[in-house]
């Protein structure tokens, strides 16, 4: 069966065709700068041939054109892989919420209301989902159409570590609880640890742009750090993770504007704005290692973030088989690895600082006398879209 991932952002679309239940990746595409006259980037690769097609200066005016950009490379030409588009059974999108909606769901209008209840929490997100969806729905009338959202992974996390001190009738009439996100990261390293065994206890940092903490029983997730909207948790390059709400009050009466305290927790927050340097760790550390006080600053603040995390779900969980570091940061900062690992040492995690800082990709960090295996596994957000959009029923 092909099935068709869609990744978009509110001016970007990315694609990966799979055949499944194989998880072959058959073909990849990407649109930057989707709305530009003349100055959108364009993607393309065959994946089993090596084809390859990129072309800057484009006129891709809205999504209509980048997909319809995307299937005619499928279809047509050197680089093609289907004879039709119609081969494309399912399409599952890397969708983010949807209220009363946190699974895995096929398409349907109380789905897409959903997202329009939930614009205010991912307003970018959303309303990128929503133009997308009904955009290659009209393109891809034939097929099924799938929202992975990104609470997914997380639906049976139980209810008292999903509960804000709030009044009740809030989680029952609006839904306020705690949602958790990256699902389709955290599922991906669960798929990839359940491939080895059924029963454990695991521990997933997704460290990139976002990040966030899962915590994995037997294949599950049962706790995360996230909260309701993606402003929660650890810091972000430039999100401010958990807050004092009562701040935001205080703050107002400093003289600010609503928006420059949006601002400041949406855009200049996180890592950029403790740092002052960017938002980006690799410019940070390299701030930090000239002296920089504000850039060590900011990394100490977002490895405490990461072991308080870890802490904490190593007591809940009772027990620690692996460790997982993932995504950007997770993947290939071999400091923030140490930084993180140095501090678990009460509860037996042993670094070997040559594998640490000589991984490359998926490899086992640890020690051999680690109380817990330490281990890098690169995420594969969209192979696990595409083996929940293939399960659906
Ligand atoms: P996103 O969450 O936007 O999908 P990624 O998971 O790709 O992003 O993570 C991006 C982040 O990873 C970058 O902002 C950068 O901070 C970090 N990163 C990437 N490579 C390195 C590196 N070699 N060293 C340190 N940090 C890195």
């Amino acid at each position: 069966m092909k099935v068709l991932v869609c990744n978009a952002g509110s001016t970007s679309l990315k694609f990966k065709l799979y055949e499944m239940p194989q998880c072959d990746l058959l073909a990849t595409g990407k649109v930057e700068r989707v709305g530009s006259v003349n100055d959108a980037i364009f993607g393309y690769c065959n994946s089993g041939t090596g084809y390859r097609e990129e072309a800057a200066g484009q006129n891709i005016p809205d999504y209509q054109a980048g997909i319809e950009r995307f299937l005619t490379c499928l279809t047509q030409g050197e680089g093609a892989v289907l004879a039709d588009i119609s081969e494309i059974e399912r399409v599952g999108y890397k969708s983010v919420l949807s209220k009363g909606h946190y699974g895995v769901h096929e398409i349907d209008e109380g789905v897409m209301q959903g997202m329009r209840d939930f614009l205010a929490l991912a307003p970018v997100h959303n309303s990128a989902y929503l133009s997308a969806i009904q955009t290659v729905q009209a393109v891809l009338p034939q097929a099924r159409h799938v929202g992975v959202f990104e609470t997914a992974f997380h639906r049976d996390i139980p209810l008292e570590r999903k509960l804000y001190g709030v009044p009740y009738e809030w989680y029952e009439k609006y839904g306020v609880q705690r949602l958790g996100y990256h699902g389709a990261s955290h599922g991906y390293i669960a798929d990839v640890l359940n491939a080895e065994k059924v029963e454990y206890a695991a521990i997933s940092c997704h460290l990139g742009g976002s990040a966030s903490i899962c915590a994995i029983l037997n294949g599950r997730s049962v706790d995360t750090s996230f909260g309701m909207s993606l402003e929660t948790g650890l810091i972000h390059a430039n999100r401010v993770g958990d807050m004092d709400p009562t701040m935001i009050h205080f703050l107002k009466q400093e003289g600010l504007s609503e928006q420059e305290i949006l601002e400041g927790c949406q855009k200049k927050g996180g890592l950029l704005g403790i740092s002052g340097v960017s938002n980006d760790l690799r410019y940070i550390e390299e701030a930090a290692d000239g002296g920089n006080e504000r850039a060590k600053l900011a990394i100490d603040v977002f490895v405490t973030g990461i072991v308080h995390y870890i802490g904490a779900f190593y007591l809940d969980l009772g027990r620690l088989d692996d460790l997982v570091f993932t995504a950007g940061i997770g993947e290939h900062s071999a400091r923030i690895r140490q930084m993180v690992c140095e501090k678990l040492a009460p509860i037996g995690v042993k670094l070997d600082g040559a594998k640490n800082e000589a991984c490359s990709g998926e490899g086992v960090i640890s020690a051999e006398d680690s109380a817990v295996r330490v281990r890098v596994i690169p995420t594969n957000e969209e192979l696990g879209i595409a083996r929940r959009t293939y399960e659906i029923d």
